[in-house]
């Protein structure tokens, strides 16, 4: 991972080196924090955010989630990613807003802790790596389950729920394995440990549902609209493990890892072992998209 040259932290750019925090600080003691992961392309125009201001009302939903006050407005956010990108002079790269819980309380009610905001960004290449874009990667099922909305809000980027696709992804490289897929608690499919599945079977593009436990993806949205604005059919269907192993194709989409091919679930080749044809047409509609490129979808970029 490349450093970060300087991160935004209540209104200063702090050198990364001084970017600390307390040892006592709620959030690191609980998981009481709340964050984004945004990318930055590199455009013909230079570089530009994708699909900025969906993060930001998600940060600040998934903070009310929580009940984490925030002072901050989405233009605000959308302001100092901006502001981020510029001063760690990055032409393309992986933002990370954070909110947590810093000092003032060590007792489970957070109340009388302040609430700190933090923006870093940094260069960060594919999630996955380059040969997983390129040729796919190797996944199982893992024996963890997906958080169920019972206990925590899915929907949401809390950082303590993270802990559940840490075990999920631990497990998965331990095993031999690139990336989990997580069932939910009813036994079907809810995503990978921080992406979002889909499956291709007879040319229909099957995702499932957000009921299914999974975060709302804004990768899986732009490339739901990508593909069906390309004439391509798209269901919302509650999926089985079973029907993974069926499938013609299967790709994971996400800010981190964009749209990555699968080629294999429980050591079972998908298709024929290759990316897809439509895996392939979502990926080359993704990189243009996101590369100023797509007229039509120009909107979804903030310029720096
Ligand atoms: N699921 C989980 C659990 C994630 O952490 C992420 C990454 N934010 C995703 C899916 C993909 O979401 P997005 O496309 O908005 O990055």
């Amino acid at each position: 991972m490349d450093s970060a040259k300087v991160v935004w932290m209540d209104g200063e750019m702090v050198p990364f080196a001084d970017a600390n925090i307390s040892i006592l600080s709620n959030a690191l003691h609980y998981g009481t924090g709340v964050f984004e992961g945004i990318r930055a392309y590199h455009t013909p125009d230079g570089p530009a955010i994708f699909r900025l201001p969906e993060h930001s009302s998600r940060l600040l939903r998934s903070a009310r989630a929580y009940g984490i006050p925030v002072a901050l407005t989405v233009e605000e956010i959308n302001d100092v990613c901006r502001q981020v990108v510029a001063a760690n002079e990055l032409e393309s790269g992986y933002i990370r807003p954070l909110i947590y819980y810093e000092l003032g309380s060590i007792g489970l009610n957070p109340a009388s802790a302040r609430v700190r905001v933090a923006v870093a960004a940094w260069y960060w290449g594919p999630y996955l790596g380059e040969e997983g874009l390129a040729n796919g990667i190797r996944t199982r099922i893992s024996s963890w389950r997906r958080i169920h909305q019972a206990s925590f809000v899915p929907t949401a980027k809390g950082t303590g729920q993270y802990l559940n696709s840490v075990l999920a992804k631990q497990e998965a490289i331990a095993t031999g394995y690139d990336e989990a897929i997580l069932l939910n608690m009813d036994g079907n499919i809810s995503e990978g440990s921080g992406e979002n599945l889909f499956l291709v079977r007879d040319s229909i593009v099957h995702t499932p549902p957000v009921a299914s436990g999974i975060l709302d993806g804004i990768t899986r949205a732009s490339v739901v609209k990508l593909l069906s604005d390309d004439g391509v059919e798209i269901r919302e269907t509650v999926l089985t493990r079973g029907d993974l192993y069926a499938a013609d194709e299967l790709f994971f989409t996400g800010t981190a890892a964009e749209v990555t091919p699968v080629r294999e679930v429980d050591d079972r080749p998908i298709g024929a072992g290759l990316p897809g044809p439509i895996t392939k047409r979502a990926q080359d509609l993704f990189a243009q998209a996101t590369a100023g490129k797509l007229a039509a979808y120009r909107s979804w970029l903030t310029l720096v």
